[in-house]
């Protein structure tokens, strides 16, 4: 009560100081045909602001592997992988996506396990059955080609309004906005108003460049990525503070509610001492009924801690985050070439030996691939 009270104060005053600060940008209306309202002062506005916005977009932006394309594949592909993840987390997995299924019809031709083990890592692995779904339907209903219009876009599994918009701007320069997190971020600031959803949308079409959709959408991003932060927005090297009411004179977004903490016994055992491509270890496969990462191979674990066994000793304790948990993992390295049962583990009489030369082509979670990376099994 004590914050929203808080935000409102702060609102008003900054409503109240707006005039000597940046020049408020028209708002964006809909008549009842759906045409964006406008004036003569408010196109100027909005010149002025994509002008200042793409100049700076063509000097700063980073440098990304899905930015030196217009192929829809890759385009849609960095969209899919970008949502809920990290660029620094996708440019790898991006590249080796790309290499094992370089264009639509590999995609379509794999098999969902190959695609799920490519994705390995990455996390939300719904992302990646719906792409697989989405393939097969671009090779099946639209013979291979990407559809051109956000329109039709958006019928296609796992594509939202959001996808849909990036893919037609940025690769078939359909003149559509998108808003994103960081895009509504930037939006609020712009105009020191809480907007709705659809206002947002409706705002930033209104603000779109239609000569460049694409990298006007791009930019927007890319502001709210590396300008127009979260916590300290970075106002002084900001390329449209002159159109912004409130340059950062918002109260703070809230941070995120804390993750919860949960510990996890994982057992790592090998056929070999050494490892070696001829090397197996044991794993055990989710049931396909889990609504977290259902069907994919993992080591024997337990929520519990283990009783004492000669066969198992502690080896290394990792902190490892799936969606809002946050994982203290013990691991626990096991003799080799023992079908020795994982003390308090329900499952391990389910797991099996596999070859190290398979698990490349095997969906594995995030927690195993860490593990045996860092026991230097792959
Ligand atoms: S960085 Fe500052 S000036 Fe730029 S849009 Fe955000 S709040 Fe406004």
């Amino acid at each position: 009560m004590r914050a929203a009270k808080e935000f409102q104060d702060r609102q008003r005053e900054t409503k109240t100081r707006s005039s000597v600060r940046g020049v408020r940008l028209p708002t964006a209306s809909r008549s009842a045909n759906g045409a964006v309202s406008g004036n003569a002062n408010s196109a100027k506005s909005f010149a002025n602001f994509r002008r200042s916005l793409l100049k700076w977009y063509d000097e700063h932006r980073r440098d990304l592997p899905w930015r030196q394309t217009r192929d829809p594949y890759r385009i849609w592909l960095s969209e899919i992988m970008l949502q809920q993840t990290r660029v620094a987390a996708v440019l790898e997995h991006y590249r080796i996506f790309l290499e094992r299924f370089p264009d639509v019809y590999a995609l379509f031709a794999a098999s969902e396990d190959s695609v799920l083990a490519a994705w390995s890592g990455l996390g939300y692995y719904r992302r990646a059955r719906m792409l697989h779904q989405c393939a097969k339907e671009i090779v099946e209903r639209h013979g291979g080609s990407f559809p051109q219009s956000s329109e039709v876009l958006r019928q296609l599994p796992g594509i939202g309004r959001y996808t849909a918009a990036a893919i037609a701007s940025i690769a078939f320069s359909e003149p559509v906005a998108v808003v994103d997190g960081n895009v509504e971020r930037v939006l609020r600031r712009l105009s020191g108003t809480e907007l709705t959803k659809e206002q947002d949308w409706q705002q930033a079409q209104a603000m779109l460049a239609p000569s460049r959709p694409g990298d006007f959408n791009q930019a927007m991003m890319e502001l709210g990525a590396t300008v127009c932060v979260p916590r300290e927005p970075r106002c002084l090297l900001c390329p449209v503070r002159k159109c912004c009411v409130t340059q950062g004179d918002l109260p703070r977004e809230a941070p995120a509610s804390p993750q919860k903490k949960r510990q996890i016994w994982c057992a790592l055992q090998c056929s070999s001492v050494d490892g070696g491509t001829n090397a197996k270890v044991r794993l055990v496969q989710r049931s396909r009924k889990e609504s977290l990462m259902p069907g994919m191979w993992e080591l024997p674990n337990s929520m519990e801690a283990p009783r004492a066994t000669p066969y198992f000793a502690h080896w290394r304790t990792f902190r490892h985050s799936i969606t809002v948990t946050d994982y203290t993992v013990h691991v626990l390295r096991g003799a080799p070439a023992r079908d020795a049962t994982f003390p308090g583990d329900s499952v391990a009489a389910k797991a099996r030996w596999v070859a190290i030369d398979r698990i490349p082509h095997i969906p594995l979670t995030g927690l195993a691939r860490k593990i045996l990376r860092a026991g230097g099994l792959i």
